[in-house]
């Protein structure tokens, strides 16, 4: 391999004091106080916070199918420039990730766009219909190795066919991610239920829908001694349910999105359905519950739930919008101003939560999450903490525009993000 070799200079890995990093052939070759290299390019990165390359377990990359939503490439791109060197693809795509064929294609066109690994997500039932299980099997046997499968968008509510899926995935050590939503509970819901919601007149969604399901799983996964992951945890009730589990050393991970730790239910107030989310936005009671559980590890992985959707299907009354909205390319910021600057999170725990952690649960921990030590893959990022930005949707990489973030000023930026040593953005722009 002939890549450039790079010497990052004055980086502050993990937030410790400040020290050189040499990047050679897609690996870290030293870390240490070095002098010049010959031939390397300099980087200086006096000010920047080194991180391993972060990694998202919930990205929807919307192709193929919804290719006037997102493609792999936009929404690579807009990963890079987050600072993720892997995703993982959502299956709600049209057709859907069910077969070894479609998750195929879908990590072909990673590999093809170049800004960062992708890494498909399998569905768990066929059409994400809920009646029968898809081919786990085939789809973990394909080129894109599968080890996450989920019917995101839709919850697996049949508890007969989620034990079996549990059951199904234990033979490659893989995971289901349930979308924790009990139909019946949610049928037209809105808005969180509560006051504000019959005050606004939206159908409610209680937090109740989403525990039902997390307290079900839980014990499934208990029985079944194998892997949950439980997708977008919403509320303080759900946090409590987890927290349970792991005390009883059963093997359940969790994840939170961005915008659930910083965003709450009265947004709604103005019925804009920018604010249109599935989990809804829920109260600062709970954003209080969700940020102390990601700080204590209760929670183990910030996700970006990334949901890119066209002007038509957003702007328009609040009942007919589509849910969802963007991450990719604000979520650090967003950890950094709801859980570092708070003082709620370390950087180092920051790597923890949003790299090593959800590498681990994707099982793709032999190349990312990985410490930035000698002989690691260079997959990084170099984050200025003492930046600021003013989000401007119409600069965003993403095919689409729905950020809740628009004209709101975030902490931190990304710098640099190298993949397997080649940065994929520098000084802040696609490289
Ligand atoms: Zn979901």
């Amino acid at each position: 391999m002939s890549t450039t070799t790079y010497l990052i200079k004055n980086a502050s890995v993990l937030g410790g004091a400040p020290t050189d990093l040499l990047v050679r052939d897609g690996s870290i070759a030293e870390v240490g106080s070095l002098g010049a290299v010959e031939g390397a390019v300099e980087l200086d990165a006096a000010g920047l916070i080194a991180l391993p390359g972060l990694v998202d377990l919930h990205t929807h990359l919307r192709e193929p199918g919804r290719e006037d939503a997102e493609t792999v490439d936009t929404g690579t791109r807009a990963a890079a420039l987050g600072g993720f060197t892997a995703v993982h693809a959502m299956a709600n795509t049209d057709p859907v990730a069910d077969t070894a064929g479609v998750v195929e294609q879908v990590w072909r066109l990673g590999r093809e766009a170049g800004f960062c690994d992708v890494f498909p997500i399998g569905a768990v039932t066929v059409g994400l219909a809920g009646e029968r299980l898809a081919e786990l099997g085939a789809m973990a046997d394909s080129a894109a190795r599968v080890r996450v499968f989920s019917d995101d968008g839709k919850c697996v509510s049949d508890a007969n066919l989620m034990r079996r899926a549990l059951e199904y995935v234990k033979a490659f050590d893989g995971v289901i991610a349930q979308h924790a939503q009990e139909p019946r509970l949610t049928e037209g819901a809105q808005m969180n239920e509560g006051e504000l919601s019959g005050v606004l007149g939206l159908a409610g969604w209680p937090a109740v829908a989403e525990e039902a399901i997390i307290a079900r799983d839980i014990l499934l996964a208990a029985h079944t001694e194998s892997r949950l992951h439980v997708c977008h945890v919403s509320t303080a009730g759900s946090v409590e349910l987890i927290r349970w589990a792991k005390s009883k050393g059963w093997p359940v991970t969790a994840e939170v999105t961005p915008h659930h730790l910083i965003l709450t239910e009265d947004l709604v107030t103005g019925y804009d359905p920018i604010y249109k989310v599935n989990p809804p936005l829920r109260t600062a009671a709970d954003v209080e519950a969700l940020r102390a559980g990601l700080a204590d590890g209760t929670i183990d992985a910030v996700a970006t739930d990334h949901a890119p959707h066209p002007h038509e299907d957003k702007d328009c009354e609040w009942a007919a919008a589509a849910m969802g909205m963007l991450g990719l390319e604000t979520a650090l910021s967003v950890v950094q101003a709801t859980m570092v600057d708070s003082g709620l999170m370390t950087w180092a725990e920051v790597a923890d939560r949003m790299s090593a952690r959800p590498a681990r649960i994707g099982q793709i921990d032999d190349r990312h999450g990985r410490p930035l030590a000698a002989g690691e893959p260079a997959n990084l990022v170099l984050v200025d903490p003492a930046a600021t930005r003013t989000v401007d949707r119409t600069a965003l990489a993403s095919l689409s525009q729905n950020t809740p973030y628009q004209g709101m000023e975030l902490p931190g930026a990304v710098v640099a993000t190298f993949l397997r040593g080649t940065p994929t953005v520098l000084d802040g722009k696609l490289a």
